[in-house]
C-alpha cells in the first residue's frame, strides 16, 4: 500500500468509528448536524472538491458529481424532514471510498505484478579492469566492450560470447522455461539470466538499443493505445452520466407535479429520495475501471507468455483473427540455410563462396548470414564497396574492384545475365562476376520444429485460412506449404508483390474477421504494417520487425501465434463479461430504485459490489499464460 492509500484507509477507519459512535450519542438539532457534518467531510471532502472542480471546469458529469449530489441531497432531505438521519449520506461516501481504495490497490498491485514479471532491467554491467571486476552503469558501456557476466546475473547488453559456456534462462523474455545452452561464438541477448558459467561477452549494441530496452519501451507504451471497447466505455460514460442525471431530475420532479395536478399529495420527499438513490446506483465506476484494467492485465499476461502486444486495440483485433498469412523464410523456416552444392562453377567453388560472402557482408538477410557462415573466415570489409541490396532479389557489390552479383533469377536477368537453371530442390543463389555467370549455390532451409504443430493449433483456434507468401522459388515454397498443410501459397514475390497479395487477401476475407500477417521483418516490414495485425517473429533479431509490428513474439516460435490469439480471446471475453454484468446489475438496480424498492444502502452495496467483482474478474486476465 502506498502513502495515499494508507491515508485513505485511516480516513475510512476514523469516519466509520465516528459514525458508529454517533449512533449512541443522543444529541439533537444543530449539534447533531454539526457532528455528522464533520464525519461526512472527513470521508468525503475530496469527492466534494473534485465535484466542484468538475463543475468549474465545465466537465460536470462524472462519478464525483453523482456521489456529491446524492449525498448532499440526502443530507438536505434529512434536515428538511427533521429526521436527523444523516448516516445514509455518510455511509454512501464511506462505501464509495472503500470501493475506490480497493480498486486503486488492485490496479497498483497488478501493475506491480506486471513490472515484476518484466523484471528484466539490468542494474549494472561488469567490466574487467586490471584483473578486477568493476560494476558500471549499462548505459555507459560502449559497443564492442568486453563485459563479464557471472552465474546468477542478468545479461545487461546484447553481445557475442567470446569466452566461456553456460546455460541461459530466457523465460522473462520469451516465456520459454527450458534453459538455452550457449558457448563461445553464440549471440546472447540482454535480459536473460546467466545460470551456470562465467561468460565474457563482447557487446554488439548500446544499452538503449539492446533487447531489454526495446522490450521495456514497448511494454511501457502499450497501455496508451486504446481499444475500441475502451473508447466505447469513455463515450458511453459521456452520454450515460448526463442521461442519468436528467433521469434523476425527472424522477424528482414529474411524479410530484403529476400528483399535484391530479389533486393528490405531492410526495416531494419520497420522489427526491428515489431520485437521489437513482443517482448513487447509476455511478458507472465498475465499467470505467474494470475495462482498462482487463486490457492492461491481458497485455501483462501475454507478455509473461513471451507475446508482446503493443496496445489494447491490437489485443482486440487479434481476437477477431480468422486469416493468418505467413512469410516463409525465418518465420516458418529457421532461416539458417545449409549449402547443399555448388553447380556449373566457372571458377573454384571456394572463390564463389568467398565472392558471395563478401558481397553479402553487410546484409542481414538470412541467406546472407548463412553464406557468411559457410565462408567461415573473417570478412575483410575493406575489400567490398558500392553495396546495393535489392530486396527480394539479392545483392550487387564491388569486391576487389570487380562487380559481384549474387541472388535469384530475377536479379540475374535484371543485369542481363542468363542464369543456368538448377534441378535440385532448394533455394538457388546465382553468382555473376563482372557480368558473366560463374555458377550457383544451392542452399536449403529447414522448417522450425514447431511449424507443423503451430498450423494445427491455429486450426483448433478457429482460423479459417492459412496462406504463405514468399520471395523464394515456387518449388521450395510448394514443398514447404504441402508439408505444413497451408491453404494458399504465393511464391517468387517481390516485397511490393507481397503487399499486393495481402491487399487481395484483405479484400476476400469475411467482413468482420481480421487478417494477421506473421513475418520476420526482413523484406516484409511493409506487409507487417498493412495487415490488420502484424505479428513479428524474431524479436531477438530484427529491429524493423519490432518497429512495424503490432504484436511481437519474443522467441521465434510460431506456436506462440495460436497462444496469442487464445490469450486475446480470453481477455476480450472477460471484458464483455464485465460490460454485460455491470450494465445488467445497474439496469436492475436503477429500475428497483425508480420503483422505490431499493434504498440508498442497497444502491451503494450494489455499486461497490459490482465494482469489486468486475475488478477481480479483470485480474484473472493476468493469469492467461497457461492457456
Ligand atoms: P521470403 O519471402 O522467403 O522471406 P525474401 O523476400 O527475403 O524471401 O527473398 C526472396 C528471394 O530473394 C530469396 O529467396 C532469394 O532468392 C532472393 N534474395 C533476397 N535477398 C537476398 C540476399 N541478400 N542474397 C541472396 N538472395 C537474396
Ligand atoms: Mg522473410
Amino acid at each position: 500500500m502506498n502513502k495515499k492509500q494508507r491515508q485513505m484507509l485511516i480516513r475510512i477507519i476514523i469516519s466509520a468509528v465516528m459514525m458508529v459512535a454517533l449512533a449512541f450519542i443522543p444529541v439533537q438539532g444543530i449539534m447533531r448536524f454539526g457532528l455528522y457534518l464533520v464525519v461526512y467531510l472527513i470521508i468525503g471532502y475530496d469527492i466534494l472538491r473534485k465535484a466542484v472542480g468538475g463543475i468549474i471546469r465545465g466537465q460536470v458529469f462524472d462519478e464525483c458529481f453523482l456521489m456529491a449530489t446524492a449525498t448532499v441531497g440526502a443530507m438536505a432531505l434529512a434536515i428538511y424532514e427533521r429526521s436527523g438521519d444523516y448516516t445514509e449520506a455518510i455511509a454512501v461516501m464511506l462505501f464509495y471510498q472503500i470501493g475506490e481504495l480497493f480498486q486503486s490497490y488492485a490496479v497498483g498491485k497488478s501493475r506491480k505484478n506486471i513490472t515484476e514479471l518484466m523484471d528484466i532491467r539490468p542494474d549494472y554491467a561488469n567490466i574487467e579492469r586490471d584483473g578486477k571486476l568493476e560494476r558500471v552503469d549499462p548505459d555507459d558501456v560502449a559497443v564492442g566492450s568486453v563485459i563479464v557476466v557471472q552465474p546468477g546475473e542478468k545479461v545487461p547488453l546484447d553481445g557475442v560470447v567470446i569466452e566461456g559456456d553456460s546455460s541461459l534462462n530466457t523465460s522473462a523474455l520469451t516465456g520459454e522455461s527450458l534453459p538455452r545452452s550457449i558457448q563461445e561464438g553464440d549471440e546472447i541477448i540482454s535480459g536473460s539470466i546467466n545460470m551456470t558459467g562465467v561468460l565474457k561477452v563482447r557487446t554488439t549494441r548500446e544499452f538503449g538499443e539492446s533487447t531489454v530496452s526495446k522490450i521495456l519501451d514497448l511494454v511501457e507504451n502499450a497501455s496508451s493505445r486504446k481499444s475500441r471497447s475502451e473508447d466505447f466505455i469513455s463515450r458511453f460514460a459521456r452520454v450515460y452520466t448526463p442521461a442519468v442525471c436528467i433521469g434523476a431530475l425527472l424522477l424528482a420532479l414529474l411524479p410530484p407535479v403529476v400528483n399535484t395536478v391530479l389533486g393528490n399529495a405531492a410526495g416531494w420527499e419520497v420522489w427526491i429520495y428515489r431520485a437521489l438513490t437513482f443517482l448513487v446506483i447509476s455511478c458507472p465506476c465498475a465499467l470505467v475501471i474494470s475495462i482498462p484494467l482487463s486490457f492492461f492485465a491481458g497485455i501483462g499476461g501475454a507478455s509473461n507468455a513471451g507475446v508482446l502486444v503493443k496496445g489494447s486495440n491490437y489485443l482486440e483485433t487479434l481476437s477477431k483473427t480468422k486469416v493468418v498469412v505467413f512469410d516463409k523464410t525465418g518465420t516458418l523456416t529457421k532461416g539458417t540455410f545449409e549449402v547443399n552444392g555448388i553447380h556449373h562453377s566457372a571458377i573454384e567453388n571456394e572463390r564463389i563462396i568467398e565472392y558471395a560472402a563478401l558481397a553479402e557482408s553487410s546484409s542481414s538477410h538470412p541467406i546472407a548470414r548463412s553464406l557468411q557462415r559457410e565462408y567461415g573466415k573473417a570478412l575483410d570489409r575493406s575489400r567490398v564497396s558500392e553495396v546495393h541490396e535489392i530486396s527480394g532479389g539479392g545483392v550487387i557489390a564491388k569486391v576487389d574492384g570487380r562487380t559481384v552479383a549474387c541472388g535469384n533469377d530475377k536479379l540475374m536477368r535484371s543485369i542481363g545475365v542468363e542464369p543456368i537453371p538448377c534441378h535440385s530442390v532448394g533455394t538457388i543463389i546465382h553468382v555473376a562476376v563482372d557480368g558473366s555467370y560463374v555458377g550457383h549455390i544451392v542452399i536449403s532451409d529447414v522448417l522450425k520444429p514447431h511449424s507443423a504443430e503451430a498450423m494445427k493449433e491455429l486450426r483448433k483456434a478457429g482460423i479459417q485460412k492459412i496462406a504463405m507468401l514468399t520471395g523464394d522459388a515456387k518449388r521450395v515454397a510448394d514443398d514447404v506449404a504441402e508439408s505444413l498443410g497451408i491453404d494458399v501459397v504465393y511464391s517468387e514475390l517481390l516485397p511490393s508483390d507481397k503487399v499486393d497479395k495481402v491487399e487481395e487477401l484483405l479484400q476476400s476475407k469475411p467482413a468482420k474477421a481480421a487478417l494477421a500477417f506473421v513475418g520476420d521483418g526482413i523484406n516484409d516490414a511493409p506487409v507487417l504494417s498493412r495487415a490488420d495485425i502484424g505479428i513479428a517473429m524474431g524479436a531477438l533479431g530484427s529491429d524493423a520487425a519490432i518497429e512495424a509490428a503490432d504484436v511481437v513474439l519474443m522467441d521465434d516460435d510460431p506456436l506462440k501465434i495460436a497462444k496469442a490469439i487464445r490469450i486475446s480471446r480470453k481477455c476480450l471475453r472477460i471484458v464483455y463479461e464485465n460490460i454485460v454484468f455491470a450494465i445488467g446489475v445497474k439496469a436492475i438496480c436503477l429500475l428497483l430504485g425508480a420503483l422505490g424498492i431499493a434504498n440508498m444502502w442497497l444502491a451503494i452495496f450494489a455499486d461497490v459490489g459490482v465494482m469489486v467483482i468486475a475488478v477481480l474478474n479483470a485480474i484473472r486476465t493476468l493469469f492467461v499464460k497457461n492457456l
